[in-house]
């Protein structure tokens, strides 16, 4: 677990598109914060700053107690799902599990016991064997799930990880990322432009409107104002 400090973050594109303009969020050990607003906000910029996977332009990023530009990649305690699953399609589902276990050295005998827990937790201990494309949508979004939380990093990162999915698996794999999150406590950012999956995910949403906070809050502060 781990507190997350967004500080006066903005991100100006070379070519001068002003993405992220001087937010600030503070988000709590275990809090689950759902990022929501229009197509083009900055949504999955903030969060990829917040990955380390885009610079930051002005601000700073801290994770726990570390400045998250100052860690190296392999070295950050984040996991990140994303729309497109983002499996090795080479690889068995196992493989694609323990994949940045073994990237790790971690021990053959924990990545078993961890690569099965995981498994077990999301359902897919029949498909260990297969490779993806043997898989439907919510199986490979399940392995994707898995992926993050066999690392048991201190911050889940989710970016739109439900938008290709049916409405109905949508709302089942809804429901698993919430218990998942309680059950581990992991602190979650997760990016939507679905206002239903806001609500039932968020501790707290942040909308975001032109690169910058518009509004902060629970879901009943936000979307029940008088
Ligand atoms: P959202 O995730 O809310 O849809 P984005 O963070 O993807 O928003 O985009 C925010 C703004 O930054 C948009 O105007 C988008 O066109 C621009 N943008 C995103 N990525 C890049 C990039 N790599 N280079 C230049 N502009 C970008
Ligand atoms: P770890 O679990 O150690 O964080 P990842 O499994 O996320 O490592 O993958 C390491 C790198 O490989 C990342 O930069 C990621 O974006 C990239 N990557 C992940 N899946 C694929 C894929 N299917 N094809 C190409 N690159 C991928």
């Amino acid at each position: 677990m781990a507190s997350i400090i967004i500080d006066q973050v903005s991100k100006i594109y070379d070519g001068g598109v002003h993405a992220v303009k001087g937010v600030d969020i503070e988000i709590g050990d275990g809090e689950f914060i759902v990022l929501v607003g229009p197509s083009g906000c900055g949504k999955s910029t903030l969060l990829r700053m917040v990955a380390g996977l885009e610079s930051i332009s002005k601000g700073t990023v801290s994770i726990g107690d570390r400045v998250v530009n100052e860690i190296e990649p392999a070295d950050r305690d984040i996991a990140m799902v994303f729309q497109n699953y983002a499996l090795y399609p080479h690889m068995s589902v196992f493989d694609n599990l323990a994949y940045g276990l073994r990237n790790r050295k971690t021990p053959k005998a924990e990545i078993e016991a961890r690569v099965a827990e995981a498994a077990r937790m999301l359902e897919i201990e029949p498909y260990l064997q297969r490779k993806p494309k043997a898989l439907s949508g919510g199986q490979r979004q399940r392995v994707a799930m898995g992926r993050a939380i066999v690392r048991k990093p201190a911050v889940f990162l989710f970016d739109e990880p439900l938008s290709n999915l049916d409405a109905k698996l949508r709302v089942t794999m809804r429901g698993e990322i919430r218990k998942l999150q309680r059950r581990l406590s992991t602190t979650a950012i997760y990016v939507t432009h679905d206002q239903l999956e806001a609500m039932t995910l968020a501790d707290r949403l942040v909308v975001l409107n032109g690169g910058a906070i518009e509004q902060i809050g629970t879901p009943l502060e936000v979307y029940h104002r008088p």
